[in-house]
């Protein structure tokens, strides 16, 4: 579902209204940010995530950073030890990302983690994207508000140009002052690893930390956006068959489309709802104890593609 047309906001009283009123019936709202805009949704809403991925062309579901409002309702979706606290009070708001222990029942869609226990979060500096968190109340799931594989926008020009048509609306608050991307530091293991370089130095981190950060050796270690690297995305214990016509005996089969299965992506063949409830499936074949798997062939146009990729990683064989 596309919308006709991207609505221009300014950002006031009026036009943030209108962009959490948009978010909350499922909408897509580029806003600014300190680094970048970005191309919010709510994250609790496995429709409106899968919708950014669309809007993008994204072919591939890496986890999305989650925008929140402030330390406090950081801490409702993430689970905060004393480093991240550290550095949250010396750099939030501000263009760091923690990666960090997801809370039990924090209610953020699985889309928005790719299915992993760690949530990608951060509490931005700049005036209109607190004004548009505090008149939403909510997180908002945000990557940088381009098509797939174009620059990162540094204005609502830059947006419009990329994805008008494509979203919603684009909260227009001029230039963006760093227009570099978020510095992404992970404090979910024993050391902190710094997983993108950005606005924050790695230095100023070090300050706050008491130690640098460790950089992730690019070949050898596990990061959740590189094709392979299985352990580090979410995959479930059984094996999968993907494009299979119907399941043979002993397989639980995932279905897609009339006719369903023993689970379902989408009953109604709808590549939206499959991408919103693709994690939860496949934790869900987990909890069944699923041990074969038979996946209904997914078209790949659109959202399918991405769906696609994320199940043929998911039937790699593993140790
Ligand atoms: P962006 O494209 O700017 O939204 O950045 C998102 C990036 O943050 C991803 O590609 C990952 O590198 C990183 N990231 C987000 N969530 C997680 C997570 N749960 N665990 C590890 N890295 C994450
Ligand atoms: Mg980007």
């Amino acid at each position: 579902m596309k919308p006709a047309r991207t609505e221009l906001l300014v950002p006031d009283e009026a036009g943030l209204a209108r962009a959490a009123a948009i978010l909350r019936a499922g909408g897509l709202v580029a806003f600014p940010t300190e680094t970048v805009y970005g191309l919010g949704a709510d994250a609790r809403d496995g429709r409106a995530v899968a919708a950014i991925f669309e809007a993008k062309g994204r072919p591939r579901f890496n986890p999305l950073i989650v925008h929140v409002p402030d330390i406090a309702a950081a801490r409702e979706i993430a689970v905060m030890g004393d480093l991240a606290e550290a550095v949250a009070a010396r750099f939030w708001p501000g263009p760091l990302t923690l990666v960090l222990p997801i809370r039990p029942g924090a209610g953020v869609s699985e889309l928005v983690t790719a299915g992993l226990e760690s949530v990608a979060i951060r509490v931005p500096a700049h005036p209109v994207a607190r004004a548009l968190l505090n008149t939403f109340g909510g997180p908002l799931a945000a990557p940088s508000a381009n098509p797939s594989g174009r620059v990162s926008p540094t204005s609502a020009a830059h947006v419009l140009s990329g994805l008008d048509g494509r979203i919603d609306a684009v909260l227009d608050a001029g230039p963006c002052e760093v227009g570099v991307e978020s510095t992404i530091l992970s404090l979910t293991g024993d050391a902190s690893v710094l997983l993108r370089e950005g606005g924050v130095p790695a230095e100023a981190l070090a300050a706050a930390l008491g130690a640098m950060p460790v950089r992730p050796d690019p070949v050898n270690d596990l990061r959740p956006d590189s094709p392979g690297q299985l352990a580090s995305h979410y995959a479930p214990r059984g094996t999968l068959r993907l494009n299979a016509a119907r399941p043979e005996p002993g397989e639980v089969f995932l279905g897609f489309g009339p006719g369903g299965g023993d689970l379902t992506l989408s009953e109604a063949g709808d590549l939206t709802e499959a991408a919103a409830r693709l994690f939860g499936c496949l934790h869900h074949l987990d909890e069944i104890g699923a041990e074969r798997i038979a996946v209904a062939p997914i078209p790949s146009d659109g959202l399918g593609a991405a769906i696609n990729d994320r199940l043929r990683r998911a039937a790699a064989p593993r140790d």
